[in-house]
């Protein structure tokens, strides 16, 4: 682990703190999730629900991931044997790629990649081969199929898909993923899903949400993974999941059960009930966040960056070469000095910084006011 320094979230934030810059760097939201969430969780911890959980996670929590899954995407998972709870995505990420690879073995992702995927192959002491994504002429982020086709061979033991993406704020289109879903069945290989951000695709997008795991022949090779901090705002309480057939699902408890045992006693209960919540509560989150991006999207362009829309996630790019720019990281560096705002250099998320020199994110999961603060700095 010795080539991983500390992650730039951690970096970016304790400059923030520093400077008293406005972080807009990691991504956590300063808002509180929905009260009936809040509500649950504080009288779970009154009623004594203190002590381990079961291994793969209360039976309701369990229960509430099929139907939430079931009614969001029509995929149906059975609680029992299908569904276990871990700490976060990172621990499902991590623990899916440790139980499924043998060293040496290799893994295909996209660049810019989220940090843990890096460590997590490293961990399993397997190979990443990455595939980039570049910003193409109309503003999207795209990968190249040839490449992608190229990255598989006799070694891909998986591949890790991430969509909505993160940092580009990418959704994978039906055809990517058709792509992606056939090379995975050519060359016998699992899947394993991030959909963190699944109910945060913007209306607009050219495409909603498909987990991979919905085409035809994934269900029985893909690991879907998802987690409660970004779809009700509780980034600090690591409570995630992963669902797929029970063979994988068993091989991956086999690894968490070492890693964390069990994890938040208490919270489970309440992600129970946010899981539940009516329709409404999904499309607004959607159409709030939709609402900040657009303005953070429009006041990085008065300020004069190149933006990159984003069709999902929290997350907005720039390019920092129209404004003199020309490495991400030393334009985040200064940007708490020279404005007071911070931002996160998206290069040391690429094997190929060349690929990602000049870009930067931005988190807009803020209230409006502190959005509004950040521009009009960042315009002065
Ligand atoms: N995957 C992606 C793509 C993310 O952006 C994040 C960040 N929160 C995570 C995983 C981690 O999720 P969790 O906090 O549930 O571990
Ligand atoms: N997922 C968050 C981001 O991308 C941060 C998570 C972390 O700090 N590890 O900003």
């Amino acid at each position: 682990m010795r080539p991983f320094g500390t992650t730039i979230f951690a970096e970016m934030s304790a400059l923030a703190v520093r400077t008293g810059a406005v972080n807009l760097g990691q991504g956590f939201p300063d808002t509180d999730g929905p009260p009936e969430m809040l509500a649950a969780a504080a009288e779970a911890l009154r009623s004594g629900r203190n002590q381990y959980p079961p291994g793969p996670g209360i039976p309701e929590l369990r229960a509430a991931v099929a139907a939430h899954q079931q009614r969001f995407w029509g995929l149906e998972y059975d609680p029992d044997g299908e569904v276990v709870v871990t700490a976060g995505a990172t621990e499902a990420v991590a623990a899916a790629i440790l139980a499924l690879c043998e060293p040496g073995d290799e893994v295909v992702c996209f660049e810019p990649y989220y940090d843990s995927y890096a460590a997590s192959i490293a961990l399993a002491g397997a190979v990443r081969r990455p595939v980039t994504l570049r910003p193409g002429p109309d503003g999207r982020y795209a990968f190249d199929p040839a490449a992608l086709r190229a990255a598989f061979g006799p070694r891909t033991r998986l591949v890790l898909v991430n969509s909505p993406h993160n940092p580009t704020g990418k959704v994978f289109t039906p055809a990517e993923l058709s792509l992606i879903a056939e090379l995975c069945q050519e060359h016998g290989t699992y899947a394993v899903t991030d959909e963190v951000y699944e109910h945060l695709v913007f209306a607009d997008a050219a495409s909603g949400h498909v987990p991979l795991a919905a085409l035809p022949g994934m269900r029985h090779r893909t690991l879907r993974i998802s987690s409660a901090g970004k779809t009700f705002s509780c980034t600090g309480w690591k409570v995630g999941w992963a669902s797929g057939p029970a063979a994988l699902v068993s091989a991956l408890l086999r690894v968490k059960q070492f890693l964390t045992f069990v994890n938040a006693a208490p919270l489970q209960p309440a992600v129970a009930v946010a899981l539940a919540l009516p329709d409404a509560y999904f499309t607004d989150l959607e159409a709030g966040m939709r609402a900040r991006r657009d303005q953070l999207v429009g006041g990085l362009a008065d300020a004069g960056f190149d933006v990159l829309t984003p069709e999902g996630t929290y997350f907005v790019t720039v390019d920092v070469t129209a404004l003199g720019g020309s490495d991400g990281v030393e334009f985040c560096r200064s940007l708490p000095e020279r404005c007071g705002v911070v931002a996160v250099p998206t290069q040391v998320f690429y094997d190929d910084p060349e690929a990602g020199r000049r870009l930067v994110r931005f988190a807009f999961c803020k209230r409006p006011e502190v959005l509004a603060e950040a521009v009009s700095r960042l315009r002065n």
